[in-house]
């Protein structure tokens, strides 16, 4: 393991898990936890930290730091993906893991919450010393993972390619073909259709759910979507089939607006057709800044881009009634609060975009049955689960007079605790 002595004493990593722990600590005051529940569940249950010895050129070698992290296995197997990314650290890792639990349970999936990572920069690797890195990061920590024990998924800078080449790891080591070791896997290899498009889809059917509990017909809703990748190209996508109206769009190249509406289906398509998939140069449209797109009187807003977008300092701009997360952590704590006050509802991203989680459970099951659903069904039942998790955080959220935050805390942490507490403390 090689140590590095620069490390800060305060790390971006420290502040994701402290604010994950002070979320913790708010549902359990909320539930009246049990002080010893509490306590269990401030700490992950397993933390591995392994070296990840890679060979980059004849006699050039490299040392890594690479974690997997085990949140709780309460209500079962860990789930939660693997990051490759030089600021991971064990704090920012435990932080994740957390919150996989908690995504995990507040859409009733039999699972628990893990996570994992090595500290590099993938960048400066060729694809070749990638591959080496995932499948040895992969031998280090096989002890702790597998179908009934942790399933890891893509995350910052790992894909479908990597999940694949964690499958020949485990295949070759046991001697056993073993697709459901991971989710995220390319179709051809056991992954689900209809995963790639689940997030945003699972966006949207929050999205509609809300509306529809508020009384509020999706025809004509205005809308505005920060990000055009995969989450916000296909929550704009299924928003407006479901009858909104998209009227803002943007991703790096800056905002695009058009007060009818903008046809989602040509923007996906210019945008497959763009060098670096860009909206840049979409004819018909005016152009605004993120700035302004994020203040646009609407009724709904998704930012699905990066986190800390909506900050301490424009908050007071927004005009949307509804803030979606499609994206992890868009709005801050402070901005949180100034919303709240301001009566703007926000949809928490633990639910929002759990739709990826949920399908990567559909392409656990799927993976164990050896048995692989069509594109409808993933969808049908996609649908279900991110309608009812919704509804289920709309009504605690009147019982506890709490924000969708608070609630979707609240609903997550007893569903983990009611079920540690059926199993015992072993032993
Ligand atoms: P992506 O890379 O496909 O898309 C990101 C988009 O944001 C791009 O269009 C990019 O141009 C745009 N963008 C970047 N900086 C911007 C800026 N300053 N202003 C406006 N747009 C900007 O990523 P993604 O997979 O769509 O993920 C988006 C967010 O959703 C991330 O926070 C991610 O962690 C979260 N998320 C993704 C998934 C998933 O399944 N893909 C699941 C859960 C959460």
């Amino acid at each position: 393991m090689t140590t590095d002595l620069a490390i800060p004493a305060t790390h971006p990593g420290d502040e994701l898990r402290d604010s994950a722990l002070r979320q913790l600590a708010s549902a359990a005051k909320a539930l009246n936890l049990d002080p010893g529940m509490h306590k269990f569940l401030r700490v992950p249950e397993r933390a591995l930290i392994v070296s990840v010895p890679v060979m980059l050129e004849e006699g050039n070698l490299e040392v890594f730091t690479g974690y997997r992290v085990q949140h709780s296995t309460g209500r079962g197997p860990g789930k939660g993906g693997i990051r490759f990314h030089p600021n991971v650290t064990l704090s920012e890792v435990e932080g994740l893991a957390m919150l996989m639990t908690w995504k995990c349970a507040v859409t009733d999936l039999p699972l628990g919450g893990a996570k994992g990572g090595v500290a590099v920069d993938p960048r400066r690797l060729t694809r070749r010393q990638v591959e080496r890195l995932t499948k040895r990061y992969t031998a280090a920590i096989l002890p702790i993972i597998g179908p009934e024990q942790d399933i890891p998924a893509p995350d910052v800078n790992t894909d479908d390619s990597t999940m694949a080449w964690i499958v020949d790891t485990v295949t070759m080591m046991t001697g056993k073909h073993s697709p459901a070791v991971v989710t995220g896997k390319p179709v051809e290899l056991g992954g689900s259709r209809g995963r790639t498009e689940a997030t945003g889809r699972g966006v949207a059917f929050v999205t509609l759910e809300l509306l529809k509990k508020m009384g509020r017909p999706p025809e004509g809703t205005p809308v505005a979507v920060q990000g055009f990748g995969n989450v916000g190209s296909i929550t704009a996508k299924a928003l407006a089939e479901a009858g909104c109206r998209i009227v803002a769009i943007s991703d790096v190249s800056g905002g695009y607006a058009a007060t009818g509406g903008i046809d989602i289906p040509k923007a996906i398509e210019h945008t497959k057709g763009h060098p670096q998939r860009l909206l840049e140069g979409f004819p018909g449209l005016s152009r605004i800044s993120n700035e302004e797109l994020l203040a646009l009187d609407v009724d709904v807003l998704v930012p699905a881009a990066l986190e800390g977008q909506i900050t301490a300092a424009n908050a007071k701009n927004v005009r949307a009634k509804i803030i979606v997360e499609g994206a992890n952590g868009p709005v801050t704590s402070e901005a949180d609060r100034i919303l709240t006050d301001r009566g703007i509802t926000i949809v928490p991203d633990i639910l929002a975009n759990a739709g990826g989680v949920v399908v990567s459970y559909f392409e656990w099951v799927q993976s164990r049955a050896g048995f692989y659903w069509e594109l409808d069904e993933v969808e049908r039942r996609l649908e279900i689960y991110m309608r009812r998790a919704m509804e289920l955080v709309l009504s605690t959220a009147k019982t506890y007079d709490s924000t969708p935050r608070e609630a979707a805390f609240i609903v997550a942490v007893e569903r983990v605790a009611h079920a540690i507490e059926k199993r015992g403390i072993f032993p």
